[in-house]
C-alpha cells in the first residue's frame, strides 16, 4: 500500500529519454554584477538553499501567478544536472550528466521580508512552479552567453565565465555539505538585472547551445 501523493519529477534530455530528478541545489549569489545590484560582498564563499523537486515547470508551460506575493522576479540561469554521485568531490567534471537552460523563480518580497527579520528563503523560493527547466543537453559545455527576455525584451545577459565560483567549484563546495546523487539539478545563480515578471508575460531564459527555458504566467 502506498499512501500520499507520489510525484516523480523529470526532464526531457535532448535526443530522448527523461532525467530523473532527485534534489534541486540553488547558489545563492555568483555573479558579481548581481551581488551589487542586491547589496552584498562577492568575497563571501558561496551558499545554497533548495527547491522542492516538484516545484519543476518544463518549458513552454504556464503557470498561475504565484500565491502569496505582490512581486514575482525572474532569474537566468544555467542549469547543472549530476549523473553521478558523489561527497567531498575534487574533480567535478565526471559527475556532470549535462546542462539546461533555468529561470529560479522568486518572491522577492517575500525573499526581503525574510532577510530583515532573519528567516528562512524556502517560501520565498521553494514555491509551486518555481523552477522553470529547459530539456537537458547532455556533455560539456564551454562558455556560453546566458540572457533572458521578457515579451521578447531583453532584461537579463551575461557570459557564464562571469560567475564568480565556477561550476566545478560550486559541485565542490556543495559536495561537502551534502552528498550529491545522480538526478540532482544544481540552478548556478543569476546574472544582473532580475525584475519583476507580470500576469500575462512570457518569459525565456536562453544558453547558447542549449535549448531555451520559457515560462508563461497566466493573465
Ligand atoms: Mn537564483
Amino acid at each position: 500500500m502506498l499512501y500520499g501523493w507520489r510525484v516523480s519529477p523529470s526532464v526531457a534530455v535532448e535526443g530522448g529519454g527523461r532525467f530523473a530528478v532527485r534534489r534541486i541545489f540553488c547558489v545563492g549569489r555568483n555573479y558579481a554584477d548581481h551581488v551589487a545590484e542586491m547589496g552584498g560582498d562577492q568575497r563571501d564563499p558561496p551558499f545554497f538553499f533548495t527547491k522542492p523537486a516538484d516545484a519543476l515547470v518544463s518549458s513552454g508551460e504556464a503557470i498561475p501567478y504565484p500565491t502569496a506575493t505582490q512581486n514575482l522576479h525572474h532569474e537566468a540561469e544555467l542549469v547543472v544536472a549530476i549523473g553521478l554521485g558523489g561527497a567531498d568531490i575534487t574533480d567535478a567534471a565526471p559527475h556532470v550528466f549535462g546542462y539546461a537552460a533555468g529561470n529560479d523563480l522568486t518572491r522577492r518580497d517575500l525573499q526581503a521580508e525574510a532577510k530583515a527579520l532573519r528567516r528562512p528563503w524556502d517560501m520565498a523560493k521553494g514555491f509551486d512552479n518555481s523552477a522553470v527547466i529547459g530539456a537537458i543537453r547532455p556533455g560539456p559545455l564551454g562558455d556560453a552567453r546566458l540572457a533572458l527576455t521578457v515579451d521578447g525584451e531583453e532584461r537579463q545577459s551575461s557570459l557564464l565565465s562571469m560567475m564568480i565560483w565556477s561550476v566545478p567549484e560550486v559541485i565542490c563546495h556543495l559536495s561537502r555539505l551534502v552528498r550529491l546523487e545522480a538526478g540532482d539539478l544544481i540552478y548556478t545563480g543569476t546574472p544582473a538585472g532580475v525584475g519583476p515578471l507580470l500576469r500575462g508575460q512570457t518569459c525565456t531564459v536562453t544558453v547558447a547551445g542549449l535549448s531555451p527555458a520559457t515560462v508563461t504566467v497566466l493573465p
